[in-house]
């Protein structure tokens, strides 16, 4: 008897066939669902229920994941009795199993099915997704008209008034790519079959584990890796010289050769800093950039949300909005001052922080960010404030960034060519870190405000979320105003 393989086991497999075989065999192994991706997936839940208001009056099957059997016997039995729109709705043909989102009953006696998905653009492993359920659909005997994607609309401004489902989704017609692809499912159920009887495969790491979605068995299947100096952690290592390197049974940074050909420049350079245990420290430049700067230097963090359904009027699904910001004041005596704003009410966040914003950088001095991502956010808030939005472009003149500097100037062997902060900071300034924090990176901050503004939080969780946020942004421009210590110190030593 053929296995049942779902249509997201179905898209497992052709991303990776050994996280298909995990996922069957030894789905104890994966990395347990976060409360960022459980946000992720609850999401889209919210824009499945709204994307069915598309078509009216459907008949849900309700019968869940537990229960396929009696989803089939539903959906037969409401197709047998002349339903015409379906949400939900079971299918199964030669193994392959889909509970599809939408199927509507088009005027020829055929049907269009309708997957909904919550990204804003059509993505490549949808059409995949689609074909699969198509194969099942058209299996069973409910002949296709057309195959559709539905996914959110991200030019949609939201007006205040109830989401209107014709302006929030866009339907995207992939019927010509799916039925392109139809032809190669049989072959690919059947390949899964024969796979799933036999061993585990012998897969090796690679840009599958993270692409189109970032594998489940991640964490299991690099566990091999040494905690440091993993040859992963080299800067933009190609799958092709990562596998010489894993074929050579080469899995740390301090063991691959001298004469290891194929490294970039930079991977090189790791290499070789990695190897020697001592920092490498280009002081002269450091001192250069640091002349640059304008004192009092004010560092800057931003806290972001971005959700997939407006929260605001006039901001559109996936707009990120900026809600609190960590502001550091470091003047050349070495005096630090402290300013922080976080958005504690239900409206749309950015005057009231923008306009704090502006009072508390001042009028000059250096405004140091890590990373392109507080350019980003100032320049949206200035599109979105055109009145502010002179004072704000004055602030972006001013910025200053401190990622570079530390990229270019310095190499540590901790942080083995990465200047993302997460590894930077540790390796320069081992006296600030984020372990122990109730939130610990942007994504759960995200979340957690998230939480807050939609109600899903009570007022208990609220207060100690703006606790933990305030902790946190405020540790990500304290961790600055170290780095920026360090490199003056490093600047200042003697060669
Ligand atoms: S982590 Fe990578 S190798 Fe392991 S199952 Fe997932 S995709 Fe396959």
């Amino acid at each position: 008897m053929k296995r049942r393989i779902s249509k997201s086991r179905f898209q497992k497999g052709l991303q990776c066939e050994k996280a298909l075989w995990l996922a069957i065999n030894r789905s104890e192994l994966a990395t347990p669902v976060g409360e960022t991706l459980q946000w992720t997936f609850d999401q889209g839940t919210s824009v499945g229920r709204l994307a069915q208001e598309l078509f009216g009056g459907g008949v849900e099957v309700t019968e869940d994941f537990r229960n396929p059997e009696g989803a089939l016997a539903t959906t037969a039995s409401l197709l047998t009795g002349g339903a015409t729109v379906l949400y939900e709705p079971a299918f199964e043909h030669n193994g392959a199993f889909c509970r599809a989102d939408i199927l509507v009953a088009a005027d020829d006696g055929r049907w269009d099915l309708y997957e909904v998905k919550s990204t804003a653009s059509l993505k490549a492993q949808h059409v995949t997704d689609a074909a699969v359920q198509a194969y099942a659909i058209e299996g069973s005997g409910v002949p296709l008209r057309s195959i559709n994607v539905v996914h959110l609309n991200n030019t949609y401004v939201w007006d205040g008034v109830p989401y209107d489902p014709q302006a929030l989704f866009t339907i995207a017609e992939v019927t010509d790519d799916a039925r392109a692809f139809m032809p190669q499912v049989p072959a690919a159920l059947a390949r899964f079959q024969t796979m799933l009887e036999g061993r585990m495969p012998a897969m090796r790491i690679g840009s599958q584990c993270t692409s189109p979605y970032t594998c489940d068995f991640y964490e299991h299947c690099h566990a091999f890796l040494p905690a440091e100096h993993p040859v992963t952690a080299l800067p933009r290592l190609p799958e092709v010289v990562l596998h010489r390197l894993l074929d050579a049974r080469i899995t740390s940074i301090a063991d691959i050769p001298d004469d290891f050909g194929g490294l970039s420049a930079a991977q090189a350079e790791a290499v070789s800093v990695v190897k020697s245990g001592v920092p490498h420290v280009d002081a002269a430049g450091l001192a250069r950039e640091l002349g640059g700067v304008t004192w009092p230097v004010y560092h800057l963090d931003f806290e972001t949300v971005a959700p997939a359904l407006p929260l605001w009027p006039g901001t559109h699904p996936y707009q990120t909005i900026p809600f609190q910001y960590s502001v550091h004041v470091q003047d050349s005596n070495g005096r630090i001052e402290h300013r922080e704003y976080l958005y504690e009410g239900a409206d749309d966040p950015r005057r009231a922080l923008a306009t704090r914003l502006l009072a508390d950088l001042g009028e000059s001095g250096s405004v140091a960010h890590y990373t392109a991502y507080e350019r980003t956010q100032l320049a949206a808030l200035a599109v979105a404030l055109p009145d502010l939005a002179p004072a704000i472009e004055a602030v972006i003149a001013r910025l200053w960034d401190l990622e570079r500097v530390v990229r270019v100037h310095t190499r540590h062997p901790l942080s083995a060519g990465r200047s993302s902060i997460k590894y930077v900071l540790p390796a320069w300034c081992p006296d600030c870190s984020y372990e122990g924090l109730e939130i610990a990176d942007g994504q759960t901050a995200s979340v957690r405000c998230l939480r807050v503004l939609t109600g899903v939080a009570d007022a208990g969780e609220a207060e100690a979320t703006y606790a933990a946020l305030r902790e946190y942004c405020g540790l990500d421009t304290w961790a600055m105003v170290r780095l920026l210590q360090e490199m003056q110190r490093l600047a200042d030593a003697p060669a």
